[in-house]
């Protein structure tokens, strides 16, 4: 059986892509710190509990599984703290670094030789702020940027292997990640992502035989509401 790890797999993108991966037949580990989030149940469907910021968390469920065969690793998992820099607090800033970008560095580090040898799949859920300024998310931006061009670089590195890395740039995507912030999507379809799309579409790039390496997607129209 096919093995996927989803980074981010107890809500919104992370998700809808380890639904996605059950019904292609992946044996998905999910990795978060609150499953109660969801109610979705597949005996395909392994939640782990795991503070990406905590790099023993992170140790421990490699120990875990190194030894399984992976073929997939999704990088789903962030956090996203906006406004003006200058009121971003040491923690907030720290924080984005870990989930964002260390966390990834350190899963694909660590899983790496199992990837390449199934030729497998590493899936960065970027945002567009990794491709132009990020007005009030500076740090976000920088890590997401960041995190994309490990992508680039750890693909031109590593394409001889087999192993495919896709960095995937959403805007303004209906979920849970507006929750704790003071703006939201205008909730209207024209101007938000589904994240059942960008399920969709990641399950079309595995099945698909192209190398497919950087997408950008982006609502029809742009509007965010204030809280
Ligand atoms: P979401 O529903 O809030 O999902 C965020 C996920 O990150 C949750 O599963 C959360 O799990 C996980 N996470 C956060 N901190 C963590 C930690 N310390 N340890 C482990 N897991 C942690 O939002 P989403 O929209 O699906 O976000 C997924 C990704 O898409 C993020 O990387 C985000 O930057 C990116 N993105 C989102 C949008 C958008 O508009 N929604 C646009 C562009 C890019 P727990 O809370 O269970 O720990």
């Amino acid at each position: 059986m096919k093995v996927a790890i989803v980074t981010g797999g107890s809500s919104g993108i992370g998700l809808e892509i380890a639904k996605v991966l059950i019904e292609l037949d992946y044996l998905v580990y999910a990795l978060g710190r609150d499953f109660s989030k969801t109610d979705f149940e597949n005996k395909n469907f392994i939640k782990r509990e795991c503070d990406l910021k905590n790099r023993k968390e992170i140790t421990l469920f490699w120990e875990l599984i190194k030894r399984q065969r992976v073929d997939i690793l999704i990088n789903s998992a962030g956090v996203g703290y906006f406004g003006l820099y200058e009121n971003l607090s040491l923690d907030e800033i720290d924080e984005m670094i870990e989930v964002n970008l260390k966390a990834p560095l350190f899963l694909t580090k660590l899983f790496i030789k199992n990837l390449k040898v199934t030729k497998g799949y590493i899936i960065n859920i970027n945002s567009i702020s990794a491709i132009k300024p990020a007005i009030y998310g500076c740090v976000y931006g920088a890590t997401k940027a960041g995190l994309r061009h490990f992508g680039k670089s750890l693909w031109a590195e590593s394409r001889k292997s087999g192993i495919k890395v896709v960095n995937i740039e959403p805007d303004i995507t209906k979920t849970n990640w507006f929750d704790d912030k003071n703006f939201t999507y205008y909730n209207d379809k024209e101007y938000y992502i589904d994240p059942k799309d960008i399920a969709n579409l990641i399950k079309n790039i595995i099945k698909s035989n192209l190398t497919i390496t950087d997408i950008v997607i982006e609502p029809q129209k742009f509007r965010v509401e204030k809280k």
